[in-house]
């Protein structure tokens, strides 16, 4: 999560006040946390879905079908209706890091996000998601980046069983990075960037 915050803090264009950019973070951070909803025991789904763990892939289904059902029938935007009802769909039907660790599945979802829905949406989301499969790329078991074709992509260097150990060191790192771009980002109140500046 907080690497998403910081890739999505890196790369944001300005936005309209302070209000809009914290929107765009928590987003971001939503974002980060999505494409492990395919796993019953992750953080999202534990406590999106306080369900018996058997359960939470039915009701990801189940809720897939209702976001369908509810752009069909009007009572959702259309575009969100039928993204967000077949992406939960594909995460609650095929195996952990398949459909939701995909760039294939991933990039034309978030450009038609961006496309039909709202940009300004779309980008943090995004963001958060696409580092989030990136960032797994780093992992020793790899990510299937372009699911449905075979194999999985990984870095050169993986971190391997050693990730557990040194994660929470890159949390630490990716939470200061975030707060130095904040402070730094125009949306901020200048009374931040003077306070900053004398620390
Ligand atoms: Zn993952």
């Amino acid at each position: 999560m907080a690497a998403g915050i910081a890739g999505t803090l890196a790369l944001l264009p300005p936005v309209d006040g302070t209000e809009e950019l914290f929107l765009s973070l928590g987003l971001a951070a939503l974002g980060s946390l999505l494409p492990d909803l395919d796993e019953p025991n992750s953080v999202i789904s534990r406590r999106l879905l306080p369900l018996p763990v058997f359960l939470r892939p039915v009701a990801i289904f189940l809720m897939g079908v209702g976001a369908l059902l509810l752009a069909l029938t009007g009572g959702a935007p259309t575009g969100v209706g039928v993204l967000g009802g077949i992406w939960l769909m594909g995460a609650a039907r095929y195996p952990h890091r398949t459909f939701t660790h995909s760039l294939v599945v991933g990039l034309p979802i978030v450009a038609l996000m961006a496309l039909l829905v709202e940009p300004a949406w779309a980008y943090p989301l995004g963001s958060g998601y696409l580092t989030h499969v990136l960032g797994d790329v780093l992992h020793e078991s790899g990510v299937p980046l372009f699911w449905p074709v075979k194999g999985k992509s990984r870095t050169p260097i993986t971190l391997g069983h050693r990730w557990w150990g040194v994660e929470p060191l890159l949390q630490v790192a990716a939470i200061c990075f975030s707060m130095v771009l904040l402070v730094e980002r125009p949306e901020m109140p200048q009374w931040v960037a003077r306070f900053s500046g004398l620390i």
